[in-house]
Formats: C-alpha cells, sequence, structure tokens
C-alpha cells in the first residue's frame, strides 16, 4: 500500500494561541507515527498552495480576500470569535486545500493508493461565504469539487466523522446527486453548529444524497459502530462511489474536550 503523508511546516504556523485547534494536534500526530515506525512507510509530501480560481470553485471571491486581508492586516479573528486569524493563516490555509487537492490527484492518477491530509486550518464548518468554527476555506468540499468537475468523477462519496456536523460541506452539495455527503456527529440539539438532523436529506436533485446520522451524548462504541454497520455501510455499498473522502476529524474521542461522545481508538 503506498499512502501518502501530506504535512508542512506553515501549518504549524497558523498560530491559535492555547485554543484546542492549535499546533500540537498535528505535532502529536506526526510524533506517534514516528515513534510507531509508520512514517518511514508513507510518502511524505509537502502538498502545494492551492490557487484563488480553486478556492472560487465554491467559495465568493470576498470570502478569499477577507482571509488575505485579515491575516496581512494583523486582525485576531475573521468573521466569529472562533475563527483565530494570525499572519500566516491565508497561507496555512492555501496550502491546507492545495495539498488536499494534490492528494486527490494523486491518488486518482494512482501515483499513491491513498493519502492522509494532516493540515490545518481546518475546513468542514466553512461556508461558501463564510469562515466558521475554526474553519476558513472547506478543503474537503474543494477536493469534491475538483474531483467532479475537474477529474470527471460520477459518484464522490464523502463520510465526515467529526464529532461536529460538517454544515459547510452539507450545504455546498447539499442540492446535487454527484457528492453523497454522510455525517455521523453528536446530537445537533446539545452540540455546535446546531445542524445535521436526521430530516436533512438534501434538497431538489440532491434529495437523498445528505444523510445525517446524529448521535446522543455519550455514545460509545459498541452503539457507533452498530449505526455505521447497519444505518451507513449498506447506503455506501448501494451508491458504490468512484472515490471516497473522509473528514476525519477525532474529536468524537473520549478524552477530546470540545464534545462528548465517548468513542475510543477501536471505534476509529
Ligand atoms: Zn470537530
Amino acid at each position: 500500500m503506498n499512502t501518502g503523508f501530506y504535512s508542512h511546516p506553515l501549518f504549524l504556523e497558523h498560530d491559535t494561541g492555547s485554543h484546542p485547534e492549535n499546533a500540537e494536534r498535528l505535532i502529536a500526530i506526526r510524533n506517534r507515527l514516528e515513534s510507531e515506525r509508520i512514517l518511514e512507510n508513507l510518502e511524505l509530501r509537502p502538498g502545494r498552495q492551492a490557487t484563488s480560481g480553486e478556492i472560487a470553485m465554491l467559495h465568493n471571491e470576498t470570502l478569499f480576500d477577507e482571509v488575505r486581508q485579515a491575516s496581512e492586516e494583523g486582525m485576531r479573528t475573521l468573521h466569529s470569535p472562533d475563527c483565530i486569524v494570525s499572519e500566516k493563516t491565508f497561507s496555512a490555509a492555501l496550502q491546507a486545500v492545495g495539498s488536499v487537492l494534490e492528494a486527490v490527484e494523486e491518488v486518482s492518477e494512482q501515483r499513491l493508493d491513498n493519502a492522509f491530509c494532516a493540515v490545518r486550518p481546518p475546513g468542514h464548518h466553512a461556508e461558501r461565504d463564510q469562515a466558521m468554527g475554526f474553519c476558513f476555506f472547506n478543503s474537503i468540499a474543494l477536493a469534491a469539487e475538483y474531483l467532479t468537475r475537474r477529474l470527471g468523477y460520477r459518484r464522490v462519496l464523502i463520510f465526515d466523522f467529526d464529532v461536529h456536523h460538517g454544515n459547510g460541506t452539507q450545504h455546498l452539495f447539499e442540492e446535487r446527486d454527484d457528492v453523497f455527503f454522510v455525517s455521523t456527529h453528536q446530537d445537533p440539539r446539545s452540540c455546535y453548529p446546531g445542524t445535521g438532523y436526521a430530516r436533512e436529506t438534501g434538497r431538489g436533485p440532491g434529495s437523498g444524497f445528505t444523510r445525517n446520522l446524529p448521535l446522543p451524548p455519550w455514545t460509545e462504541d459498541a452503539a457507533y459502530l452498530d449505526q455505521v454497520e447497519h444505518q451507513l455501510l449498506p447506503l455506501l455499498i448501494e451508491y458504490a462511489p468512484d472515490f471516497i473522502l473522509v473528514s476525519a476529524g477525532f474529536d468524537a474521542h473520549r478524552d477530546d474536550p470540545l464534545a462528548s461522545l465517548n468513542l475510543t481508538e477501536r471505534a476509529f
């Protein structure tokens, strides 16, 4: 198995201070991969900067300019108090998107079998015109768009197992049938961002191509895996995706401070 591992020093320079979404997340991943001697078997890739045209595949131009200006002008946040900005935030966000785009292209061209993108800032809360929930540009949504628009894929599956609902990703594709968005997350009545109810199933031509599986607080491994096996897998097998993207937020872990699901490494 030829697995790509995308990381870049810029991701450590998106400075969010003592916020839980900080550079230590990526340092911990890398250290563990090193100590377990996994890193030496991966193809290490730095990725690249996304272009303004690539960001504009899904985002308004104003968002691109706002993130750039916020970084250049030393603003401390953009759009909401939890979207913390530093001097390198804009470059890091472009590198995050560019890395995911390069990763899907490399897999598509069969130069890699699969890839893990250890990038930040994260992306799945970012809306078309709005930074939100630590996210500026929606990397995984842009990857799905790149696959369908530029590389000709027809059935892209996004599985988002972050504990928070991927509102941005859902909204960008909920009226389309070429990208199937599936999300497990903590019940929106008790968890940010307050969307992701089971009744949200897509709209118009996208009806049936959004599937939300909200889970009660304190859900543990067995109940989670039971839901995935019986509620999700049959759907995914029926959809028969030609490319699979995973929004791999690990904050449903029982030790994560931001939410209340109780998963362990075993479930992941
Ligand atoms: Zn999250």
